[in-house]
């Protein structure tokens, strides 16, 4: 059983304008887990992991864009576990950043990728890994059963119960392991998604792919801000003032598409009085990391 120690609490979590509309809302605070293998994506990677040695696999290879949380945590996660890593960059050669610094740090090899190229994901490993029985194949984000089934000790380790579980969508995987875990523990739970693509109500199907007997979760589906890494000034302006009053950083791709749309609910009195809120802090501030420019612009810093 691989582990390491770590601190992911649910912290009570009070801005006066949730206060004035009676709501408790707390934060699981999974971006502590890790510096680098942050919130879901060391879920993601946990039974992955373990399967893979298990199988006495001892290369972990896997696939991300230029700023990919799950590339950072693969790298990071294999220097930790004493796996070699590879990953195919959804990327032109050249391209750089300190999040491809990192993973390099960690002792990654970064195999660039056409963006046609990139789509066949299985070709690709076939093509570079061919007979290489070291190999073991991660999907990009950690998509897929093991990575949900990771997402499900969110739920297993609370201490508290909730009325509702808010968490950032991109592929589904992360909810789909928290709708099936609070369905089976029999809570009374709604779990909501907030995608971060655009036309989310794909995620559904994503999940039922998963567990084909899921009851349907609550998709809000109206705050991607024009698409996947896309953002607006009144996203970057909302990140500011939240980061600036709680000390707890969330960033444009995800995290703050979820807690715009928390606020927003919030505001609509989309909530019954004292309704108690959990919301998954899932980490990424490598997010931040790519899009600093734009906060540059939009705040006139
Ligand atoms: C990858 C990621 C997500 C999306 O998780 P899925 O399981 O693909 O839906 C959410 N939040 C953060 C911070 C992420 O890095």
């Amino acid at each position: 059983m691989i582990s390491f120690n770590f601190y992911s609490p649910e912290q009570k979590i009070s801005l006066p304008d949730w206060q004035k509309k009676s709501v408790h809302v707390s934060i699981k605070r999974d971006d502590l887990i890790h510096p680098f293998i942050s919130g879901n994506k060391w879920r993601k990677l946990k039974f992955n992991i373990q399967a893979a040695l298990a199988q006495n696999k001892n290369h972990l290879v896997t696939f991300g864009g230029a700023w990919s949380n799950h590339i950072l945590a693969t790298a990071c996660a294999g220097a930790t576990f004493g796996l070699k890593t590879t990953a195919f960059l959804r990327a032109d050669i050249g391209i750089n950043n300190p999040v491809l610094a990192m993973c390099r740090l960690f002792g990654m090899e970064l195999i660039y990728t056409d963006r046609s190229a990139y789509k066949n994901k299985s070709a690709l490993f076939e093509t570079h890994f061919h007979q290489n029985p070291d190999a073991y194949f991660i999907d990009e984000g950690g998509h897929g059963p093991l990575g949900s089934q990771g997402c499900e000790e969110i739920v297993s380790s609370l201490l508290d119960t909730y009325d509702h579980i808010f968490c950032a969508c991109g592929t589904g995987t992360t909810l789909a392991g928290i709708q099936h875990a609070v369905s089976t523990s029999g809570l009374a739970t709604q779990v909501h998604g907030i995608p971060v693509l655009k036309g989310g109500d794909f995620i559904q199907d994503e999940i039922q792919k998963i567990h084909p007997n899921a009851s349907p979760v609550t998709l809000h589906t109206d705050y991607h801000f024009g698409g996947y890494a896309k953002t607006k000034p009144e996203l970057i302006q909302f990140i500011e003032q939240f980061v600036s009053r709680t000390g707890i950083m969330i960033e444009p791709t995800y995290t703050g598409k979820l807690f715009f749309a928390l606020d927003d609910l919030i505001a609509q009195d989309y909530f019954k009085t004292n309704a108690r809120i959990l919301v998954i802090h899932t980490g990424g501030l490598t997010g931040f990391l790519g899009m600093y420019e734009r906060f540059n612009l939009y705040l006139g810093q």
